[in-house]
């Protein structure tokens, strides 16, 4: 079961934070359920993007600049922005849908020393490449095919896959994680992220920066929901399905919210392993001892390390850390079987994030000290609700008016849907051809 107090807490802050978020355009390639981005700017400038990371390091303290966006592939000056970060001595990740990828790209990347990536695939992308490939864990053959491809180029890019969740794809987790770790020699890990958007339901209203009442809907913000079975979906559910993928899974770590004492907003989980085996993963000690020595020695926390694999030098940390014994213990066994001992040790990481949740008494739980926060005019805002402060100035206000809780307006939706479907079925038999 998770727990706070078996779990070390990332000692990040808004001025000492691994993760600088840089966002270099607002153009996508395709359209993502739940994406937080609308087109309103374009392409930014090198300059502005300069500037961005300069003022990341200087105020975030950061160990790497993320590319988000938008589509960071399609960005017309990439290689020009990479080498700037990379003159920084900052490391380099890219958040991607993928698309983009040819060999020649991958080849561009290697020779401008991307160091890691991070593919978000989602069964409610509308995507050219896939091949016949429908659930997320179809999606694996498709996620299979680029991996492999990144791999032949650019073999030591760490590579995870980024994964929205809904309802609709909790259940296949467990078989997505197993995928995961029968091809831990091209894949490098998975993200994890809730599904979330702004809830437009009956009794909330929104109110901007100036106390003005505002008109919230799909057409003014990019990710209003009226699913709010979709949105309840919390990292415990997410947990346990990938407990059941990999039964030697547990987080090393966390982030909290910024509202609320128990929610799990960031969860990150290291397996070690070989030859697709998971022998146990990092325990919060071995985590805490990574992230002081390197703020000791880089002066900077980290998310994203710089290599792929650590060799058996992993199992160094099991000096501190019980878990990382347990999984050396079982290692030894593995090896009963001599040329076991040529098979390559590997990681495999495991995050996953709960993005901000609204409380029916109007609090907006954030992630606390939020990795992925970004520049905007002079100042750091939640990238997630970056578009409240381009489109509203500043962000919402939530105020509820109704008297009904969020749970009494769900269970009032089940009801409407499941009285619209057995009227369905009713009028379905009537007009079935009778014997
Ligand atoms: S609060 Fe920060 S870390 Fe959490 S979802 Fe929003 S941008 Fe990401």
């Amino acid at each position: 079961m998770l727990a706070k107090k078996d779990l070390y807490r990332f000692p990040w802050s808004l001025n000492d934070n691994p993760i600088g978020w840089v966002e270099v355009s607002d153009i996508c390639n395709i359209h993502c359920k739940g994406c937080y981005r609308s087109t309103l700017g374009g392409h930014k400038t090198l300059d502005e993007l300069k500037k961005e990371v300069l003022f990341m390091k200087e105020w975030r303290n950061v160990d790497n600049i993320t590319l988000a966006g938008g589509e960071p592939l399609i960005y017309p000056h990439l290689f020009e922005f990479i080498a700037f970060i990379r003159s920084q001595k900052l490391k380099v990740h890219i958040l991607s849908n993928g698309l983009a990828l040819t060999p020649e790209l991958i080849t561009k990347l290697k020779k401008a020393k991307l160091n890691s990536m991070t593919i978000h695939m989602d069964r409610n992308q509308k995507r050219a490449d896939r091949d016949g490939e429908k659930t997320d864990f179809d999606l694996c053959a498709l996620r299979e095919r680029y991996a492999k491809m990144i791999h032949k180029i650019f073999p030591k890019l760490i590579l995870t896959f980024g994964l929205t969740i809904y309802n609709q794809n909790l259940d296949e987790l467990p078989e997505i994680v197993r995928w995961g770790i029968r091809n831990m020699k091209y894949v490098s890990g998975f993200v994890f992220i809730m599904y979330r958007g702004v809830p437009i339901e009956e009794g909330v209203e929104y109110i901007d920066n100036k106390g003005a009442k505002v008109k919230v809907d799909v057409d003014s913000l990019g990710y209003t929901t009226d699913e709010l079975a979709e949105i309840n979906i919390e990292t415990k559910d997410v947990y346990d399905r990938i407990k059941q993928g990999c039964a030697r899974y547990e987080p090393a770590a966390y982030l909290g919210g910024t509202m609320t004492h128990d929610s799990f907003k960031w969860t990150a989980g290291v397996l070690i392993g070989a030859g697709g085996r998971v022998f146990g993963a990092l325990g919060p000690k071995a985590m805490e001892i990574i992230q002081s020595m390197h703020h000791m020695f880089s002066k900077s926390y980290m998310v994203y390390s710089k290599k792929k694999s650590f060799g058996r030098r992993i199992f160094f940390l099991g000096l501190f850390d019980k878990h990382v014994r347990r999984a050396f213990f079982r290692y030894l066994v593995h090896c009963l079987l001599p040329w076991r001992l040529f098979q390559r040790m590997r990681i495999f990481s495991i995050g996953t994030v709960q993005a901000p949740d609204l409380y029916p008494d109007g609090r907006t739980d954030m992630c606390d000290a939020c990795p992925d926060i970004t520049y905007w005019d002079g100042k750091l805002v939640h990238s997630c609700r970056l578009d409240e402060w381009r489109l509203f100035g500043g962000y919402l206000q939530a105020h509820m008016l109704g008297k009904r809780t969020r749970e009494e307006v769900m269970a009032s939706k089940v009801e409407e849907l499941k009285a619209a479907e057995t009227a369905m079925a009713g009028e379905a038999e009537a007009g079935a051809p009778r014997d």
